[in-house]
């Protein structure tokens, strides 16, 4: 399930690749960032193909890599793949625990999601991916929900995109992988569905072309 980038690849996590080899962040992948990634992998005593792979990713963005490993395929049928925020206040973490306590003291069994994206930009297991989540009402059968920890401001109560740029890379390369699973599932965010402002940003918008 390992998504490549090379010369020509575009987005997020180029970006960030950019970032880290301290580049000017356009997103563009041209020449020059190729060379960089060459010279980045003979210091790390990688095989200098200029690709960035699962091998070349776990170094240089350890966080995006965690998501690009292989991922559990749902026994049940994926129709939409649903995007939330935790509606927490900005600059504050919280883990699968955390969520899974406040959901358990809802009365439910387990967490509602099956993947939490940490601020840090690392992706984590919620529930089960065979077993329906709980985040989406008369959606929850045929989904997979995905969470970003965040979503207001630190008011604790005004709507906010609060995603770190750590944050929106491993989202979008969740996503990556999760449509590689489900190439018929379509990327929603929650609001699409309910009136509600998570995910605090347009979801469906942002991901039409992954
Ligand atoms: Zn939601």
């Amino acid at each position: 399930m390992a998504t490549l980038y090379k010369q020509g690849s575009r987005g997020e996590v180029v970006r960030q690749i950019q970032k880290t080899l301290r580049l000017y962040p356009d997103g563009i992948w041209g020449p020059l960032t190729t060379e960089r990634v060459r010279e980045f992998q003979r210091e790390h005593g990688l095989k200098d193909d200029g690709i960035v792979g699962p091998a070349t990713l776990a170094k240089l963005l350890p966080g995006v890599a965690k998501s690009a490993l292989g991922l559990k395929k749902s026994r049940r049928n994926i129709k939409e793949i649903i995007v939330h925020c935790t509606a927490t206040p900005e600059y504050r973490d919280y883990t699968v625990a955390d969520i899974r306590q406040w959901h358990k003291l809802q009365g439910w069994s387990d967490i509602g999601y099956h993947y939490v994206v940490y601020r840090d930009g690392t992706v984590h297991e919620g529930r089960d991916v065979d077993i329906s989540g709980a985040h989406c009402t008369g959606h929850n059968a045929n989904s997979i929900g995905v969470v970003y920890v965040g979503g207001v401001a630190p008011d604790g109560k005004t709507p906010k995109d609060t995603r770190t740029d750590l944050q929106k890379a491993a989202l979008l390369s969740l996503l990556l992988d999760l449509r590689k699973l489900y190439p018929q599932a379509e990327i929603h965010g929650h609001r699409d569905f309910a009136n509600k402002a998570c995910p605090s940003f347009d979801a469906t918008k942002e991901y039409r072309k992954v």
